[in-house]
This record gives C-alpha cells, sequence and structure tokens, in this order.
C-alpha cells in the first residue's frame, strides 16, 4: 500500500502547491513539504493513522519543522485525510503565518502576540513576535469539556519558554497532551528536540483535567520569530527601569519577560 502516494495526492488537490518529487511547494512562501504515514491501526470500526510531516523554509526553518499527527476515520484514507488536514490547520497555517512577519492577517485562526524579552547576559531587548496556532483536539467520550483546558497548551509553557528566548533565534514549539482516563502522557519539542520544562508543565495541566472519562488529546503548535523592531515607547521606559534595577542588585539577574498584544 503506497501510503505516501495518498498523501502527496491529498496535498496535490490543495489550490495553488506544485510539486517537487515527493514534496510539494506552497506558494507564495515556498514552503517545502513531505509526508508519510508512520502507522496504521485498525480497530473493529474505525481506523487510526499516525503521519509525519517535515516543512522546510530557506528563512524561517532551512533544516526543516518535524511534526506528525494523528487522524481517525472509517477507512484507512479517510484516517490519512484526517491527519494530513490536522496538521495543515495547526502546523502548517501556524508556519505559513511565520513566513510573512509583515502582513497583518484577520483570519482569526492564528494568534499573533507580541513578547519581549531581555537576556541576562545583554543590555540589549528582543521584540518577538508569538504565532499561536489553534488548539486542536480529538477525543473519545472526552468528557464534558472539563476545566480549564481552552486556555491552550501554550499559555501553560510560555512562563518557562522565556529561558529559550535568550538569543534571537527562530524556534517553534509543538506541544501534544494526551489523557486515557487517569494516565497523561504530555510531548513538547523545542525545535525537533524533546523539551523538559514544557513537558513538565503540559503533564501538570492534563493531571488538573476533570471529566475525562474515555480520551482527550489536544495539540497546539506555536513559532516564535525575532523582530528587528525596537520596544514600544510604553515597554522601553519599563525596561530601562527593569535595567537600572538590575545594575543596581545582583539579585535581580533575573531574564525580565513581558507580554503584549
Ligand atoms: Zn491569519
Amino acid at each position: 500500500m503506497a501510503h505516501e502516494q495518498t498523501i502527496a495526492e491529498l496535498f496535490a488537490r490543495i489550490d495553488g502547491v506544485t510539486l517537487d518529487g515527493d514534496a510539494v511547494i506552497f506558494h507564495p512562501e515556498e514552503i517545502r513539504v513531505t509526508g508519510a504515514v508512520c502507522d496504521s491501526t485498525e480497530h473493529p470500526d474505525h481506523f487510526v493513522v499516525a503521519a509525519a510531516f517535515t516543512a522546510t523554509h530557506p528563512e524561517l526553518a532551512p533544516d526543516g519543522i518535524d511534526d506528525f499527527a494523528v487522524g481517525m476515520g472509517d477507512n484507512l484514507e479517510e484516517a490519512i485525510f484526517d491527519a494530513t488536514r490536522v496538521w495543515l490547520e495547526g502546523a502548517l497555517l501556524t508556519i505559513r503565518h511565520a513566513c510573512k512577519p509583515d502582513e497583518e492577517c484577520d483570519c482569526g485562526l492564528v494568534d499573533k502576540q507580541e513578547m519581549v524579552t531581555l537576556p541576562v547576559d545583554t543590555q540589549r531587548p528582543i521584540v518577538w513576535d508569538f504565532y499561536i496556532g489553534a488548539m486542536q483536539g480529538m477525543g473519545i467520550n472526552d468528557g464534558d469539556g472539563g476545566n480549564n483546558e481552552d486556555q491552550g497548551l501554550m499559555q501553560a509553557v510560555l512562563g518557562v519558554l522565556s529561558r529559550e528566548l535568550g538569543q534571537p533565534r527562530v524556534i517553534w514549539v509543538r506541544a501534544i497532551l494526551t489523557r486515557y482516563g487517569t494516565e497523561v502522557r504530555a510531548e513538547c519539542m523545542v525545535n525537533n528536540e524533546p523539551w523538559a520544562p514544557g513537558i513538565y508543565m503540559l503533564d501538570k495541566v492534563g493531571h488538573a483535567w476533570t471529566g475525562v472519562s474515555g480520551m482527550r488529546m489536544r495539540r497546539q503548535f506555536m513559532v516564535c520569530r525575532p523582530t528587528d523592531r525596537d520596544p514600544r515607547p510604553e515597554i522601553a521606559a519599563q525596561i530601562a527601569e527593569r535595567l537600572t534595577e538590575r545594575n543596581a542588585s545582583l539579585r535581580t539577574k533575573r531574564p525580565w519577560w513581558q507580554f503584549w498584544k
């Protein structure tokens, strides 16, 4: 069974893409994408498929952003289609937004936030654009929605992410949280590597979920992109104040960061 063929066929049906060997190119961002089915399971009444995807962009991600998605369907093709759809609507849409930092978009599907970090070893603040993708979910009898789960997985990891933001570099974060009964499985990757602080924070969120009688899975994807912008005047004043404090006392040698929308 040529599953890869199926993913390539799905991609080829998307408006505006061109084919390049076993990859497709999304325009106008020129994102190169490959996809492959890595696992499929047949259950009595449905199929589950796990598919791996890699997106490469010359500027944003020359080494590629690896991701995978799980899909369900009544048959194998439907399950592959579902996994592909999940990835296109979550990770790829977020990556596409991050490739166009100067374009304002009002599609409402990717949340753009501004963040400023002041790395400990420098006097120079970094202004970041965060592109936060949609919270995506899948569940079998996953309960009544439970408590506070719709805050988003990224909210849970933003606090510990500041330590990754000391240097201006592109960072992507992939979070997947699954709970089956009382069993919690948290996955968090930063730039294709498992990221322990994020896993720890997500695990806490998973244990705090209530009302899960079957399986609940949530996933979210984010790209953080450094900009050349200066902090806004009102923020610059706060940064100057904090710098003065920091220079006055060794005890305040902590990363300082703040959000803005
Ligand atoms: Zn948009």
